[in-house]
Order: structure tokens, then sequence, then C-alpha cells
């Protein structure tokens, strides 16, 4: 029997690849909800939204088309807005030190929790974000909850940006990571909150192929 399988937490603590690496041994499809928030950003960035206008913020939500394609090159899902590749720009450091901010907005989190649910609606898929196990998938068959030291984070991340050819001082991602983890777990909407019923995962005392195994194994019980 298919299930859902949520993977939730802070900022930079592998969800994503670790994401993708259970849904691909699980035969289950990987959403990227982080992904969705950042096109919506990047939509917004490009729209010159006015945050604290509801009007334009709702102009923008109703002109905004996010979906997934498969690259057959890289063998992963893409992000594309309006039907343009953005799959790099969503990920550069001016996407990810705007995106908290754009995530806390009430519309923008309506709009795309609907969405999210549309694309987990046959279940057999993996999402992972902030507030999956919480407020999109609250029923969700198994919830994990990935926690990690804020060095090692901010050093994947900083490989990660430097193989995509964005060269950052780890200061900078540090206090990037910190400052979306701060808006994330305290704004007024879907905070950043471990559900009661997550399976917590300290990624710094394991290594990537003990995690996705660990969750692979519960998934399969
Ligand atoms: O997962 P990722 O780091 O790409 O997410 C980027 C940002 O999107 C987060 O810092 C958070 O502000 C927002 N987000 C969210 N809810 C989710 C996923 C991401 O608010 N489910």
């Amino acid at each position: 029997k298919k299930i859902v399988v949520a993977i939730d937490g802070f900022s930079g603590c592998g969800k994503s690849s670790t994401a993708r690496q259970v849904a691909s041994r699980l035969g289950y499809t990987y959403i990227d909800s982080g992904a969705m928030y950042r096109a919506a950003t990047l939509h917004f960035l490009n729209q010159f939204t006015v945050l604290t206008n509801p009007k334009e913020i709702q102009k923008a939500l109703d002109t905004m088309e996010i979906s997934f394609h498969h690259n057959e090159d890289t063998g992963k899902q893409e992000t594309y807005l309006n039907g343009l590749n953005v799959e790099k720009k969503i990920r550069s450091m001016e996407v990810s030190e705007r995106v908290s901010d754009i995530s806390k907005i009430r519309e923008v989190r309506l709009e795309l929790v609907a969405q999210q649910r549309r694309l987990g609606r046959h279940k057999g898929v993996v999402m992972d974000g902030r507030d999956i196990g919480t407020v999109v998938f609250p029923d969700a068959e198994l919830k994990v909850f990935m926690i990690a030291d804020i060095h090692i984070r901010a050093e994947r991340r900083q490989k990660e940006l430097l193989e995509k050819g964005e060269l950052v001082e780890l200061k900078k991602i540090v206090e990037n990571l910190s400052t979306r983890d701060r808006i994330d777990s305290s704004r007024a909407e879907s905070p950043l909150t471990k559900a009661g019923d997550a399976v917590e995962i300290d990624t710094s005392l394991l290594d990537f192929e003990e995690q996705v195994q660990r969750i692979t194994d519960i998934a399969e019980q």
C-alpha cells in the first residue's frame, strides 16, 4: 500500500537530497515544496510585487504557474515557472535571502498548500518542506523531522552553491540559514515545528546512506 512520507526540518539539513533518494528507492514521486516557495519568490521579484499590497499579491499568484519536469540528462525533477526552467535561479543566494519573507504571506501559503495537496493526492509521494507533516499532510503515514548542526549545514550548502558556480562566504550562509530558521519558526502562518508523531533524525550524526536507509526501512514496514 502506498503511503505519504513527509520530511520536514530546518534549512539545509539535507532534506531534499534525502527525500529524493528515499522516493527513488520506494518508487515514489518526490516533491520539493521549498522549490515552490522559491519559484513564487522569483515570480514576486520579477513582478516587483509590493509585499504589503494584498491586491498585488493576488495578482502575482493569479499569474504564477509552477510545475516540475523530469530532466533526462540529470535524472532529476526541475522547477518551471510560467513555462521557463528556473531550477538554477531559485537556488541562488538572492532567492534564498528573500524566500522566508514571501513564505510568511498567508495567501501564498494557502495557494501553495492547495497545490501540494493536489500533487500528493494519489499517495506514493515523498514531500519535503517545513509544514508537510503538520499542515499539508497531517495524516501522512510517515513523518520525519530532520535536524543538524548549523556549521555542518552551512558547509554542505556552500559546496552545493560552489558546484553551481556561486562562491559565497561561509559566514553569509550561516547567517542566511539561521535567519530563515528564525523567520520560518516564528511566523504566524504555519510555523516550522516538529509534528508530535514525527521521527527525529539528526543528520550531523549519520551519513547520507544511513539516513536514507533508516527512512526507507520505516516506510516499508
Ligand atoms: O526547503 P528550502 O530550503 O528550499 O525552502 C526555502 C524556504 O521556503 C524556507 O526557508 C521557507 O521559508 C520556505 N518553505 C516553507 N514551507 C515549506 C517549504 C519551504 O515555508 N513547506
